[in-house]
């Protein structure tokens, strides 16, 4: 095992951009060090230096969180490297949308295992160094749209509403060990995800809104931040809506 290192030590899958990009910042910008994860190296590189230039820390590796045994392999080696795994945030995910009578099985498999087996896999690689350290800060990244549905998103929905049993069980599970486990849920935010819905669709959004505006990666970056932060220990198996008010779920 490597010299662990004083900070608390974050891993943020999906990275490279949108909100994980905004989350690892913000981490970084409380001084975690923040191990970057998405599929290409190129655009982790980049939000290292720029998280250095600001006088925080990172790492980069690169992986597909799709691939398990990848993954957990990656999630051990951080706890090798680094002595510690202190926060978790699963956030990567990707949408194959299509109404459910016509939806593939690839596209429900990729989605299913993209967006929740990943969760899963990732947790139970951290989970011993977080029991390790006698504290743990686990999110998962849902939806809005896993709580109350979405039409053209069967296998999207079912994966996050299946995030919401498997925080549950985890906050039950792990929480004497000073481990919490919880959900945030992002209703419409501003990313390349959402980037190519037609405006009549943001229009309908919008109007749904008590907070009259479009979310922004940041309102989702700064929830977890809380989140994560050592003050929350009294916070566990919640799914938590960061939505302007959209569904108050
Ligand atoms: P983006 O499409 O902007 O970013 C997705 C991120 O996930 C990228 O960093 C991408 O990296 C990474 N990623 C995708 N697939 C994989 C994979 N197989 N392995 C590793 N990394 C992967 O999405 P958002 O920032 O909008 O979304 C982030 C999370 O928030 C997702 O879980 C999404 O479902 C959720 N969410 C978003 C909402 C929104 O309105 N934007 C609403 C509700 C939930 P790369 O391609 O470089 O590998």
């Amino acid at each position: 095992m490597g010299q662990a290192v004083s900070q608390r030590v974050a891993i943020v899958t999906g990275a490279s951009r949108g909100i994980g990009r905004a989350t690892a910042q913000r981490l970084a910008a409380d001084g975690r060090l923040v191990v970057l994860v998405a599929r290409s190296e190129g655009p982790l590189g980049d939000l290292r230096s720029t998280i250095e230039a600001d006088g925080g820390k990172a790492a980069v590796r690169a992986v597909d969180v799709a691939d398990r045994a990848a993954l957990a392999a990656m999630v051990e080696s951080v706890a090798e490297e680094f002595g510690r795994i202190d926060i978790l945030v699963n956030n990567a995910g990707i949408t194959r949308d299509g109404l459910a009578l016509r939806m593939s099985d690839e596209d429900w498999d990729l989605v299913l295992n993209t967006n929740l087996s990943s969760a899963f896999v990732a947790i139970r690689a951290a989970a011993r160094s977080m029991m390790r350290g006698k504290f743990g800060r686990i999110v998962n990244i849902g939806s809005t749209s896993g709580v109350v549905g979405n039409a053209g998103q069967a296998n999207y929905a079912a994966a996050k509403a299946g995030l919401a049993g498997l925080t549950k069980t985890i906050a039950r599970e792990l929480g004497s060990k000073g481990i919490t486990c919880n959900l945030i849920a992002p209703g419409f935010i501003q990313t390349d995800m959402t980037d190519n819905l037609p405006p009549e669709v943001k229009e309908h959004v919008l109007s749904l809104m008590a907070v009259k505006r479009l979310g922004v990666a940041q309102d989702i970056a700064d929830a977890v931040a809380y989140v994560t932060s050592d003050q929350a220990g009294y916070l566990t198996g919640q799914t938590i809506c960061v939505d302007g008010g959209m569904t108050m779920c």
